[in-house]
């Protein structure tokens, strides 16, 4: 049985949360809103949650979570290395959209990093994942709410796709702010590494990060760096059921139409006038990049419930946070069209 858990996304209910404490501080998964996307989250120091997280999601077990605290104490039992590299960018981004990986202390379970000897660690900033962490009083580890492969979830209604029945509790406080996953660098090796972009733009990160290494496999079109540089690189990830066709060039889309008649093409509000007689799943406006970000998971999962038979998507200047919205939509894609 799954329980669901209502809550206001602002002032949440400290009664209402303390049952979902409850259920992890006894070793149970619980789904919880964060300003990215919704988590999954178990006791980072309790196995048997932990492995019940990747039970459910079907998550291989070499693909590490990110573990989420709502207070700087926290990091320091959880990792063992000075952070005094990190603190610009701590002071900065947390609590927020930006996770750090630094060496692992001998306290984490080796099933919280899929067997590696860092750790990523996040502080949220959404009250009810704040809350949350503090009323159990532990690190939550948590991994994306879906099931693995699956878009990520950004609102209760597709945890519940995903996940009801599976697990204890979904709490809901409607959509997650972002709508993408946190940008993810790590503080592990010689120097600052980005391994993830997300909401937090590379402009943003190299103010604090000025020495911030942005691999080339982030800037080309490839689907993946030739020898992985993080675990959860390997997978497909964030795609749809049906074939996501990604066209870089637009000279390529009557052709692209041919092969797929039975299709719905996914744009940005201003291109939508391009395609007045076929169907069409509006991303979000170009002038308010963020809107994109925020609606890209929920259109990706409506693909799979509409009569069509695979979607086609255009790709967009990767500025700002539309990196971070490209780097998914080419993971997610099943055709590269250039
Ligand atoms: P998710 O929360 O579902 O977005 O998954 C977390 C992602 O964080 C994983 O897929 C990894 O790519 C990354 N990650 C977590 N821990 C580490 C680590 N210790 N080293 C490198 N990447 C990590
Ligand atoms: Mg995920």
């Amino acid at each position: 049985m799954t329980m669901i858990l209502k809550v206001d996304a602002v002032e949440p209910n400290v009664s209402i949360l303390q049952r979902a404490a409850k259920v992890i501080k006894e070793g149970g998964v619980v789904a919880f809103p964060t300003e990215t996307v919704y988590g999954l989250g178990a006791d980072c120091f309790n196995v048997v949650g932990v492995l019940k997280i990747f039970k459910v999601k079907n998550r291989p077990p070499d693909n590490p979570l990110i573990v989420h605290i709502c207070e700087l104490q926290q990091l320091y039992e959880l990792v063992e290395q000075d952070t005094k590299i990190a603190e610009k960018v701590i002071e900065k981004f947390w609590p927020g959209p930006v996770t750090l990986i630094f060496k692992k202390s001998a306290k984490v379970p080796k099933e919280v990093t899929g067997g590696l000897e860092t750790i990523a660690v996040r502080m949220p900033s959404h009250p009810v994942a704040r809350l949350l962490i503090k009323l159990s009083g532990t690190p939550i580890a948590a991994p994306s709410a879906n099931l693995s492969g699956r878009p990520s979830p950004t609102k209760a209604e597709h945890v519940v796709e995903d996940l009801y029945g599976l697990i204890d509790v979904i709490i809901d406080a409607g959509e997650t702010p972002l709508g993408l996953e946190s940008s993810i660098i790590d503080f592990s090796k010689d120097r600052p590494i980005l391994l993830r972009p997300g909401p937090a733009t590379i402009e943003e990160l190299k103010q604090v990060i000025p020495d911030l290494e942005v691999p080339e496999f982030l800037l080309m079109l490839e689907k993946q760096p030739s020898r992985p540089l993080s675990p959860g690189m390997t997978y497909r990830h964030y795609s749809p059921n049906k074939p996501l066709i990604l066209v870089y060039n637009e000279e390529q889309l009557d052709e692209v139409f041919a092969k797929y008649p039975n299709s719905v093409i996914i744009c940005p509000e201003e291109y939508s006038h391009k395609f007045k007689n076929r169907r069409i799943l509006v991303l979000g406006r170009l002038s308010e990049p963020f809107t994109i970000a925020q609606n890209l998971y929920n259109v990706l999962r409506s693909v799979d419930n509409l009569p069509v038979s695979a979607a086609i998507v255009l790709a967009m200047e990767p500025k700002g946070i539309l990196f971070s919205v490209m780097n998914r939509l080419k993971k997610a894609a099943s055709e590269v069209v250039e």
